[in-house]
């Protein structure tokens, strides 16, 4: 048996983004410690690095992609310009190791991030199986088709939609979280964008999201109805599937660990805003301030970059250094899972990247929220009014919020949630669970292709 699953090669298609190459690679390595052989394509901007995984064959591929498409932050175009560009080198590397296929390694399906939705057309081309991977949450699936639907309903205008509290068939799933996902400017490009990527779902054999399945019941019931051909996996927090891993595309400054082992247990808060969100100086001074007044200690992360049109940490006056002493720890890129896993870690500032999300609920540790795009303003919703575990930002109140989310009285109830989530994603994770039941469906899935 074993031998015979050491036979199947798994080819991933991956996104060259942290958020999407995090999860991606975290699922490679589950799939691969249930003895498949895994190849992983990859566009040459923002590359992985080979050598933190020696187990897998990695194969990049011309993108003709620019920085300066990235510096435009226009997702949109991004996406396209990838799965433009992308497709024909994608194809000729499927053609080579076709060619070289052995039938002890022959490839078995095609796993590709949901945003590469060529991947689905290549795996068609040469009659492999399609999986689509879903990094964010299962609900922004039914974005794209079910507001295009609704639209066609009668539902015109965003703010028509926003006015409902249900959609009219979408059972308890409440729209508003939905619309959230639409704030941005519907344009045509969006449209066709979504209109491929729906297209690619319709034509997968499977769709894995990194979700649970208690967190999405809802959602994933619907889609599974929206999508017949296709097996939905909730295989989720990929991230506490897979042995520890490193993908970080910047390096970890791990003194933060030293520091954090030096303050008091659920004393101190995380900052950081992901890979991609930025802000500008004023915000940055803003936030700054407000930690100082929290009194709290803080680990702080200030990216490269991260502050528009500005050198970042070194607008920090001395002033400030000053105030907060050996309170505060600033990085430019931190060890985040182990972070958010440290016992004197006790509230997370974060911007509602699904991945942070998803790292900070397996630890218990309450959210203080600051959306910027995209399904962030999805996954604040989450947060705050569905799980309740956290609260989000009011502009000019950092200090009650920090407060309230670390040591008032009012946010011990939120506190104790945020501690039963992460025991349901305990259980969800040990045998007989749902996350543990739906790995193994989805490694018996691909062994039966
Ligand atoms: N991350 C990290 N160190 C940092 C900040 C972030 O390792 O200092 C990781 C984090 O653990 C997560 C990913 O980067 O896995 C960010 O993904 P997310 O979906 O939260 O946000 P995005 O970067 O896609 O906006």
């Amino acid at each position: 048996m074993e031998m015979n699953q050491k036979s199947n090669r798994v080819v991933f298609m991956l996104y060259p983004f942290q958020g999407h190459i995090n999860p991606m690679l975290q699922l490679a390595t589950i799939l691969h410690s249930r003895g498949f052989s895994i190849t992983l394509v990859h566009p040459q901007f923002n590359s992985p690095n080979p050598s933190n995984h020696p187990e897998f064959t990695f194969i990049p591929i011309s993108d003709n992609f620019s920085e300066s498409k990235v510096s435009t932050g226009d997702i949109i175009s991004i996406v396209s310009a990838l799965n433009k560009n992308c497709e024909a080198p994608f194809k000729q590397c499927i053609e080579q190791l076709l060619k070289e296929d052995d039938h002890h390694d022959q490839i078995s399906c095609i796993v590709y991030d949901g945003l590469m939705f060529f991947a689905q057309s290549v795996a068609d081309h040469f009659k492999l199986p399609g999986i689509s991977v879903r990094t964010s949450p299962a609900a922004t699936i039914l974005v794209y088709e079910v507001f295009p639907r609704l639209h066609e309903q009668g539902y015109i205008s965003l703010l028509d939609l926003m006015s409902q509290d249900q959609a009219p068939d979408i059972e308890s799933l409440r729209l508003k979280e939905l619309a959230a996902v639409m704030r941005e400017k519907t344009t045509d490009g969006i449209v066709e964008l979504r209109a491929a990527l729906t297209d690619s779902l319709k034509k997968s054999s499977a769709i894995i999201v990194n979700t649970m399945n208690f967190l999405e019941q809802e959602a994933v019931k619907i889609i599974q109805e929206m999508f017949p051909a296709s097996s939905i996996f909730t295989t989720g927090p990929f991230h506490k599937l897979a042995p520890s891993i490193s993908s970080s595309l910047l390096k970890e400054d791990t003194n933060c660990i030293s520091w954090l082992n030096r303050q008091s247990p659920k004393s101190v808060i995380y900052v950081s805003f992901g890979s991609m969100a930025s802000i500008d100086e004023k915000e940055l001074l803003e936030m700054a301030w407000g930690l100082a007044d929290s009194e709290q200690p803080f680990l702080w992360v200030i990216r490269p970059g991260m502050v528009r049109d500005s050198k970042g940490m070194e607008l920090l006056t001395k002033s400030f250094e000053e105030r907060i002493g050996e309170r505060g720890c600033i990085v430019e890129w931190a060890p985040q899972k182990e972070v958010l896993k440290h016992e004197a870690v006790g509230g997370f500032w974060t911007h509602c990247g699904w991945n942070s999300i998803l790292e900070s609920i397996c630890e218990g540790v309450p959210m203080l929220c600051r959306p910027f795009f995209g399904d962030q303003n999805l996954n604040v919703r989450f947060v705050c009014d569905v799980w309740n575990v956290g609260l989000e930002l009011e502009s000019g109140k950092i200090k009650k919020a920090i407060r309230k989310l670390m040591v008032d009285r009012e946010g011990e109830e939120m506190r104790k949630r945020a501690k039963d989530l992460k025991q349901k994603v305990d259980m969800s994770l040990k045998e007989g669970g749902s996350s543990y039941n739906s790995l193994n469906d989805l490694a018996e899935k691909i062994l039966s292709f």
